[in-house]
């Protein structure tokens, strides 16, 4: 039997469900239950799992975010050292330093970030729906001051389209696999590419954002292409493992990286093997604590009210 099939047979007989992010491998994706972006999968993972078992594909505070989600389930990460460098850049002892400099601010994080920072959020969000949660954030706190962290682009593209005061913390936190792209490098691609529209990631520096015909998460970029079959080809400004994802589910247009470099080495360290070994674990007490993610009871508590304000308000 192949490793495809085993893991679709141990899927299974472990009652497990897989639940994989569009930078995944194409291979993880191609037997994952669910795939999606960060405010997708928050959502499925919330209201949409009835198996005990959670393997997630992506990086730790993706899977953090399903065990505070998911406090009665087991939540698993195939690759433990999978880590998000722009959630590293915001600890919560730095938005406590911030807090008391501005008690009055209300704190939005972005999701990107660890479970202790999220203990000290009043609320999180996606790169899919930043805009609004800050202007409902407005209206809720009753002030246009918040602490916004920790991606400064972001921020950026926030601050550009409201009048808010937004204070990013820690003030020069953003993702290195996005923050690479430069506009001369687009301008690259566009030059070999003259008829392609340009979807850039609002985690790419706000020069690149401004070159874009849109700007949006990995969902919003998915549903542009569905949206818009008049046009046959696209230059892709997140990581590469999105331009996988549409050559898979809509192969009949072209689809060009807007840099290779944007690539997320964390995010492929995800595999076939390690999701199989993963499930092979699921049963044996000592062998599912090299996978599972673990949260403290209070951890769980102080970070979930962040959590599901954003759900409920998207
Ligand atoms: Fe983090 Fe960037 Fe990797 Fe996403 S692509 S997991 S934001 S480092």
């Amino acid at each position: 039997m192949g490793i495809k099939e085993q893991i679709l047979q141990l899927k299974s007989e472990k009652d497990a469900v897989i639940i994989a992010h569009f930078y995944q491998p194409l291979e993880i994706q191609q037997v994952a239950d669910y795939i999606g972006d960060s405010l997708g999968l928050a959502k499925i993972a919330k209201e949409n799992i009835s198996n005990k078992h959670i393997i997630f594909a992506g990086v730790r505070f993706m899977g953090e975010t399903a065990v505070i989600l998911n406090p009665k389930k087991k939540v698993f990460l195939p690759d433990t050292e999978a880590s998000c460098p722009l959630a590293d850049y915001l600890s919560g002892e730095t938005i406590q330093s911030f807090k008391d400099q501005y008690p009055q601010s209300p704190v939005i994080v972005y999701v990107n970030t660890t479970a202790d920072a999220k203990t000290h959020a009043d609320l999180c969000c996606t790169s899919s729906n930043a805009l609004k949660m800050v202007q409902r954030a407005a209206k809720e706190f009753s002030t246009d001051t918040f602490l916004f962290g920790p991606d400064k682009n972001l921020a950026e593209y926030v601050r550009r389209r409201t009048n808010y005061n937004i204070i990013t913390i820690p003030g020069d936190g953003c993702c290195p696999h996005h923050d690479v792209l430069s506009l001369q490098q687009l301008n690259q691609v566009q030059a070999d590419h003259p008829q392609a529209a340009v979807l850039i990631h609002p985690e790419c520096r706000p020069e690149v954002q401004e070159r874009a015909d849109f700007i949006g998460s990995t969902g919003g970029m998915i549903t542009y292409v569905k949206n818009h079959p008049e046009i046959h080809e696209f230059i892709i400004g997140t990581e590469v493992g999105l331009v996988e994802h549409l050559r898979w589910k809509n192969p009949n247009h072209e689809y060009y990286p807007a840099d290779p470099n944007m690539y997320c080495a964390d995010m492929k360290k995800n595999s076939m093997d390690k999701i199989l070994q993963t499930l092979q674990a699921i049963g044996n007490p000592t062998a599912e604590k090299k996978y599972q993610i673990v949260l403290s009871k209070d951890v769980i508590e102080q970070a979930v009210t962040a959590i599901n304000r954003m759900i409920d308000w998207s």
